[in-house]
């Protein structure tokens, strides 16, 4: 039921969920941690659908055979483990309560801060007896055993916006129709980063559809400081860090994972700019566990460097030539958590300050709103695995809910459902667009 009703991973990682549940585990964690700063949608799917939530984390647990289960919430919202806590009761699950630090949302520290299981690097909660999801796919999953199939998804609207606020939009409502639920933006020619400001992407094409896995929509004039760091191109990011970099070591420092005790040096992997051949190939062994949080590059560096995406380079160079850690050197390089850890993530006013974000630092309050979008495009490969292939035509007339694209029983992957009623006015291989208009 959850397969057929294409419940993939909300909080941006579009896992299928079927094939997590898909095994058997002590604990079983709802992420609610929002890890990405400004976003609030995770706070108010709960609010909303406290029902549906504690009926998915119970099928979950069914499913699972996990003995313990534990909600995930930041500081800020500390206030849910009360609103909440006649269903976690009945539920017989416990929150658990983190700091309003970065990234605090990430699995392998969750995992670690709840559990005190390391996951091996490059490994999943799953080997060490966890299933992690975010809460709203556990609300999806809640849906899906009463037949309900994911058409809609919650999204925060947010930053140079005139009203930010948190709704939930037809997946494949385009982002200027989201913007304009906000009271249109406050600069001209705005550029987005869809997701989060971390972690997330960049774009300013507003005709953009929002996916299953689409957090937030952050906007933010095209000049800001982010918009700059996120755009600027290999060559330039390249040379001056050719240049530039001290080796003073911060971003190895700061670095989530490695203070988590994983073998991720982004100092060592920096030298590698000025190295090539096997040289090189060693280096961005350093790099292979990053899990690409940005912290290093835009929090810790004091020369405004890119470590991170000198890291992802560096991962793009270990795959393309078949390089990976051996287990002998794994067994030696990961360590127990750093001891002072906790002194060395990333307050989220200190993240505001230092990404000039504190003007957008703004409540965005649940909304509830009629959408009626004339046309959506419902995309089709925003889960992991095989993409969906259309099983509708040009023409067709369909109702919200129906099925319109598929995967094959065998492959790794989920069916798309129309979000709304209307007819087909175009199939790709990427998306399906419907329309209201005649
Ligand atoms: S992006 Fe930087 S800080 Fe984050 S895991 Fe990778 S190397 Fe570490
Ligand atoms: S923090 Fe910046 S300057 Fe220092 S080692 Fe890392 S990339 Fe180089």
């Amino acid at each position: 039921m959850v397969r057929d009703a294409g419940v993939v991973g909300a909080g941006g990682a579009g896992f299928p969920t079927y094939r997590k549940l898909d095994a058997r585990v002590e604990h079983l964690i709802a992420n609610g941690a929002e890890c990405e700063p400004l976003l609030q949608k995770d706070r108010e799917c709960m609010c909303r659908e406290p029902d549906t939530f504690f009926r998915g984390l119970a099928t979950m647990r069914q499913v699972t055979g996990a003995r313990r289960v534990t909600v995930a919430i930041k500081h800020k919202n500390a206030d849910l483990a009360d609103r909440m806590s006649r269903g976690a009761q009945e539920a017989g699950c416990e929150f658990f309560v983190y700091q309003d630090v970065y990234p605090a949302g990430d699995e392998y520290v969750l995992v670690y801060e709840i559990t005190g299981r390391q996951i091996p690097p490059g490994g999943l909660p799953l080997h060490v007896g966890c299933v992690v999801d975010n809460v709203e796919t556990i609300v999806n999953v809640g849906k899906a055993i009463a037949g309900t199939p994911v058409t809609e998804k919650y999204v925060t609207i947010t930053g140079a916006v005139r009203q930010p606020l948190t709704t939930v939009v037809p997946i494949g409502t385009s982002f200027q129709d989201c913007l304009r639920a906000a009271g249109g933006c406050t600069v001209d020619n705005p550029t987005l980063l869809v997701s989060g400001v971390m972690m997330g992407s960049v774009t300013r094409d507003m005709t953009a559809p929002v996916a299953k896995t689409t957090a937030g929509l952050i906007a933010l004039p095209s000049d800001h400081y982010l918009v700059r760091r996120k755009t600027a191109t290999r060559e330039t990011y390249t040379r001056i860090g050719h240049g530039q970099c001290d080796q003073c070591s911060f971003c190895t420092e700061l670095c989530p994972r490695y203070i988590l005790g994983y073998p991720v040096e982004p100092h060592r992997v920096m030298r590698t700019l000025l190295m090539t051949g096997e040289a090189k190939e060693r280096g961005s062994l350093w790099a292979q566990y990053c899990c690409e949080c940005n912290v290093c590059s835009l929090i810790a560096c004091p020369e405004s460097l890119d470590p991170k995406n000198i890291c992802v380079d560096a991962k793009a160079l270990l795959r393309a030539n078949g390089l990976s850690r051996t287990p002998d050197e794994l067994q030696q390089l990961f360590r127990p958590a750093h001891p002072v850890r906790h002194g060395r993530e990333i307050p989220i006013k200190t993240l505001y300050q230092r990404l000039g974000l504190t003007p957008y630092d703004r409540h965005a309050p649940f909304v509830e709103r009629d959408w009626h979008p004339q046309e959506v495009q419902v995309p089709l490969h925003t889960h992991v695995g095989q993409p969906a292939r259309p099983i509708v035509g040009v023409g067709d007339t369909v109702a919200a809910g129906d099925r319109i694209a598929d995967v094959d029983p065998d492959q790794l992957g989920c069916p798309v459902h129309a979000s709304i009623s209307g007819r087909v006015k175009s199939v790709s291989s990427t998306h399906i667009e419907i329309t209201t208009r005649k």
